[in-house]
């Protein structure tokens, strides 16, 4: 059975349209030498081969220009965040006016908070998640204390039905119903990042706009995963980290959309930076701040750009492949995943990760037999070379991911965690 399911997956592998891909990035290694199974691009992507050169030039232009790298040079360093704009507009469905890179996610998540949440005393309420990640929360319940109120009453937290692993849709919009009078944001990710489910970010938007309730996106998990468009799904905003999935490097700098509609909307309070300022003036050094329109104008300062560069490095790669193509092998691996769990290892593995169009590329697994056993078995799994994560309190999640990953890793890693959970 093991070799038919090998040669299943070695003939997918020689079908596979994105196989080329793979040798675009440096695979790490495993603690046996050799490379390993890299299923975390979830928590950290693989190092794009050309974000050497492109740091290399950053480094290149300070060492020969000096201050005149900022206008002369390879990629000059003043307007150096203005081509990330298409290819992440491209990533996650919007105007390249609409999204800008900068900063880090949780950075990005308070000022878009400072402008979009804007809580009275009947209506202060943020709609979120019982699960949401911890930075989020932590922003969150501190906006809600700044602006003076008790997050223990304005954060409305939605958990999965008893004896569920993910959040149904009907029972976000029921909420948003009975609360639409209290809310004053919604704010959930596009792919949860315990479980690896999908939210239906085109239903809860839409959902929120009618209740007039602003909403925005944690789209950590999401951006490069799977395919989103924000701008006709029209949330108000969306932030995102890009060394996930995107493969940016280690605190990459980090995404950020705002819809079109609010663009000229210079009403909207903001924490102000010089960096956002209106382009043409912004030299004139003036003491009143002119936003630049759309997502720019939410910039602070200039734009660290070694930080920057291996990110432009890894979104050609994600230009070049499609996030169509990306997310149909990502399907298709999953689900091969899935196919030989079942053949496997039976019962004695729990997917919770919902199956097909409701996941991305990460499988959140947990074992029956408790969490001793499954710490046990992802020590083991990593000792052989099958890098995952894991998630306190008894999660291994592994992401085996379309850009680097194949088919045979994914039957390989499968065989392996059945060994890991044997002995
Ligand atoms: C990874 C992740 C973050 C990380 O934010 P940084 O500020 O960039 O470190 C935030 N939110 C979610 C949901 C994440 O998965």
């Amino acid at each position: 059975m093991t070799d038919a399911g090998l040669r299943e997956a070695a003939a997918l592998d020689a079908a596979d349209p994105l196989r080329e891909f793979r040798a675009r990035f440096a695979i790490p290694r495993a603690a046996h030498g050799g490379e390993a199974i890299y299923f975390c691009g979830h928590s950290l992507g693989p190092q794009p081969l050309a974000a050497a050169a492109r740091v290399r030039d950053l480094l290149d232009d300070w060492a020969m220009l000096g201050v005149r790298g900022h206008v002369e040079g390879t990629r000059p360093w003043l307007p150096y965040h203005e081509p990330f704009a298409a290819p992440l507009a491209r990533l996650v469905g919007a105007e390249p006016a609409e999204v800008v890179a900068m900063n880090s996610l949780t950075v990005n998540l308070h000022l878009m908070l400072v402008s979009f949440y804007r809580p009275t005393a009947a209506r202060h309420r943020i709609l979120l998640e019982r699960h949401a990640f911890p930075s989020d929360r932590y922003a969150l319940a501190s906006q809600v204390r700044f602006h003076g109120y008790d997050p223990a009453s304005a954060l409305l937290e939605l958990a999965p039905r008893e004896g569920e692993t993910g959040l149904r849709t009907e029972d976000v919009l029921a909420t948003l119903d009975r609360e639409r009078e209290r809310l004053a944001l919604v704010l959930l990710p596009g792919v949860q990042y315990l479980s690896g489910q999908v939210l239906d970010v085109a239903a809860i938007t839409a959902a929120a706009r009618r209740a007039g309730v602003p909403v925005g996106w944690d789209l950590a998990h999401a951006v490069g995963n799977v395919p989103l468009r924000l701008h006709d799904w029209d949330a108000d905003f969306a932030v995102w980290c890009s060394y996930k999935y995107l493969c940016g490097g280690p605190g990459a700098v980090a995404g950020c959309f705002v819809h079109a509609r609010h663009a000229q909307a210079t009403d909207l309070p903001r924490f102000a930076g010089w960096w956002g300022h209106e382009v043409a003036t912004r030299f004139r050094m003036g003491p009143e701040f002119v936003p630049t329109p759309g997502a720019d104008g939410w910039q602070l300062s200039n734009g660290p750009v070694l930080a920057m560069a291996p990110l432009a490095a890894a979104l050609e790669v994600y230009d070049a492949a499609g996030m169509a193509r990306i997310r149909a092998k990502s399907l298709a691996l999953g689900a091969h995943a899935r196919r030989r769990l079942t053949e496997r290892l039976g019962a004695r593995v729990a997917v919770l990760t919902p199956p097909g169009e409701a996941a991305g590329a990460q499988l959140s697994l947990r074992l029956p037999s408790g969490r001793d056993a499954a710490r046990a078995a992802f020590e083991r799994l990593t000792a052989a070379g099958v890098i995952g994560d894991w998630r306190e309190p008894d999660v291994i999640r592994l992401a085996p991911a379309p850009l680097w990953n194949t088919y045979t890793e994914v039957a390989r890693a499968v065989d392996t965690l059945a060994d890991a959970i044997h002995e």
